[in-house]
């Protein structure tokens, strides 16, 4: 991999500011892993805090709005979160997906509003059980890659650095089973195909991310899996000693 990996702990709607203790913790042991790239993506209302103590570790918002300002109740725009300095955004992820009936396009269009912004991106994409079952998974997952990603020329003018896609088989997600290390590295590598037909620039070097159940039981053999990039990390990320086990893993 050309990059360091990348460790995205996602907070999911977890975190009033008592937990800014964990937050502290990590950001303080995050200098000991120079070789890891580390961000934390707490809810919106604890963002500002976490990146303005930050010294080591990214700060990301979870989701983030089309628009850049206007009457959209309950929303937030990219711009207002890079202004409470956040550096990344996830984006499409699952539980959006699932909540909020997000689709591919509207996905894109949130990750050309995050790029427009300065803010890094993570791309949320995975398939469902019945999906796996059925046999499409690599199909279904590649479809969302092609759609839900922002222009190549945004992205390319963005750079590498700002931009990672996050393979998140549903199924896996706050479930405690995790994805058999060959079938992510075969994820890993649809999705690699993918990336090349977008971007002849970028799609060799943008990082792939695996998410689901990741913890410092599994982290070490998923991320030495052939292709994988980093983790997005949900359960695990919400104390500092199970976050930085993984951090440790990687
Ligand atoms: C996630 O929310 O992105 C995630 C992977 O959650 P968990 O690690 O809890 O499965």
């Amino acid at each position: 991999m050309p990059h360091r990996p990348y460790i995205v702990g996602n907070w999911k709607m977890n975190g009033t500011r008592a937990m800014l203790a964990e937050a502290r913790a990590i950001d303080r042991a995050a200098g000991r892993y120079p070789d890891v790239q580390i961000g934390l993506a707490p809810p919106f209302t604890l963002v500002h805090t976490i990146a303005s103590e930050a010294q080591a570790i990214g700060t990301g918002g979870q989701d983030c709005h089309t628009e850049a300002k206007g009457a959209h109740t309950g929303d937030v725009a990219a711009a207002m979160l890079a202004d409470a300095g956040a550096d990344f955004v996830i984006l499409g992820h699952s539980e959006r997906r699932r909540d909020h009936g997000e689709s591919d396009a509207l996905v894109k269009a949130k990750a050309e509003a995050a790029l427009g912004s300065g803010l890094g991106i993570i791309v949320c994409v995975g398939e469902t059980l019945e999906q796996r079952d059925a046999g499409q998974a690599e199909a279904v997952v590649q479809a969302q890659v092609a759609a839900s990603l922002p222009s190549a020329a945004m992205a390319e003018e963005a750079g590498m650095a700002r931009v990672a896609v996050a393979y998140e088989p549903v199924w896996a997600i706050g479930t405690g089973r995790v994805a058999a290390v060959e079938d992510v590295v075969a994820m890993h590598q649809a999705i690699r195909q993918t990336l090349v037909d977008w971007s002849a620039d970028l799609g060799e070097k943008v990082r792939i991310l695996y998410g689901g159940s990741v913890n410092a039981d599994n982290a070490r053999d998923l991320l030495a899996a052939d292709g994988v990039g980093g983790a997005l990390v949900g359960g695990a990320s919400l104390t500092a000693e199970s976050f930085l086990a993984i951090v440790a893993a990687a």
